[in-house]
């Protein structure tokens, strides 16, 4: 018995969504080319086969198998109802699909049922998969309180860069930057507040910065920025642009104009450094700016710093 008529059934084969047609006994009638290129089975490999016979082996989110027990075509051939499920459909190569599955039922001029179509469409659920994992893995990267990268990104970050140069002699510096007596702040004006602080200097630094330029919380009242294609004039210009508009940047409070000022101390990577090299001589520097009473910029090349420290 024909199921559908050849003008159906070649607009079926022009779907997106994979297509197919099962009579009375699920055998597979029809099969387009969508789900030949979405399951890797082609039409003839499967037409007149039944689809219990487990061509797809559909299982659900807990790798229950659906064909036997739970077929949904087998219940919509039963009780006309459409459905749709969330399944992973088995591809010839032997990996795992996630799709929706819409079924619905066909019926004769009588009323009556004489098969099923199931759609499925891979594209919605992978395309919810990979946006849930690009946030999560956004969400690894981050730092929760300011919304800049985390430690780990700053970690990634720094050895991208020091591939780079290494590789392609593409040069870049860094730049530790710490809140200058924060602890004072913190006991003075609550934890909260102290918050808020470290949001407002993260913040004032990001908008300050090229895109280029990638800026970490490092940990605490500290902050790491990575500069790409810059020189020692370029980092203290730019320490010292970021230095000056923190201290003018303010919270209003019930306790009034509450402000903080920054330390940095930064420098260029040179050929012999590694990562952890090039971090100790940048906090070495802040240290020192520490030491000469704050709120200061300190920048200088690996050979003077090393001297010098
Ligand atoms: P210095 O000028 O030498 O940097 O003095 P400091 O008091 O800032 O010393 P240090 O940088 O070592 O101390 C950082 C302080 O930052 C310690 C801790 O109380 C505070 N802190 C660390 N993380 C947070 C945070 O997430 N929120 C708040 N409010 N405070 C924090
Ligand atoms: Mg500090």
């Amino acid at each position: 018995m024909r199921i559908l008529g050849t003008s159906y059934l070649n607009l079926l084969d022009s779907l997106h969504d994979g297509v197919y047609v099962v009579n009375r006994d699920r055998r597979i009638r029809f099969w387009n080319s969508s789900a030949e290129q979405i399951t890797g089975y082609l039409s003839a490999e499967v037409v007149n086969r039944r689809c219990s016979d487990n061509i797809l082996m559909h299982v659900d989110s807990e790798g229950r198998a659906l064909c036997k027990e739970h077929c949904p075509l087998r219940a919509t051939l039963q009780d006309g109802q459409k459905r749709e499920i969330e399944a992973y459909l088995h591809h010839a190569d032997g990996h795992r699909i996630p799709v929706l599955v819409r079924v619905a039922p066909l019926f004769n001029e009588k009323k009556q049922i004489v098969g099923a179509i199931e759609s499925f469409n891979e594209s919605t659920l992978r395309a919810d998969l990979i946006e849930r994992l690009h946030q999560l893995e956004a969400l690894a990267l981050l730092d929760e309180l300011t919304q800049v990268g985390n430690r780990r990104y700053a970690n990634i970050t720094l050895s991208t860069r020091m591939h780079e140069f290494t590789r392609y002699g593409i040069p870049f510096g860094v730049m530790m930057v710490d809140v200058d007596t924060f602890k004072d702040f913190n006991d003075t004006y609550g934890h909260d507040i102290g918050d808020m602080v470290i949001r407002m200097v993260a913040r004032t630094m990001q908008d300050a910065l090229r895109t280029s330029d990638v800026l970490c919380r490092w940990g605490g009242d500290e902050f790491l920025i990575i500069v790409p294609n810059a020189s020692e004039d370029q980092l203290q210009r730019l320490g010292d642009r970021l230095r000056g508009l923190i201290s003018t940047s303010f919270l209003t409070e019930s306790q009034g104009i509450l402000k903080v000022t920054v330390s940095a101390g930064a420098t260029m990577v040179a050929p012999d450094d590694s990562a952890e090299t090039l971090l100790k001589r940048a906090d070495m520097l802040l240290y020192r700016a520490k030491d000469s009473g704050r709120n200061c910029v300190l920048v200088e090349l690996a050979t003077t710093a090393g001297q010098e420290v």
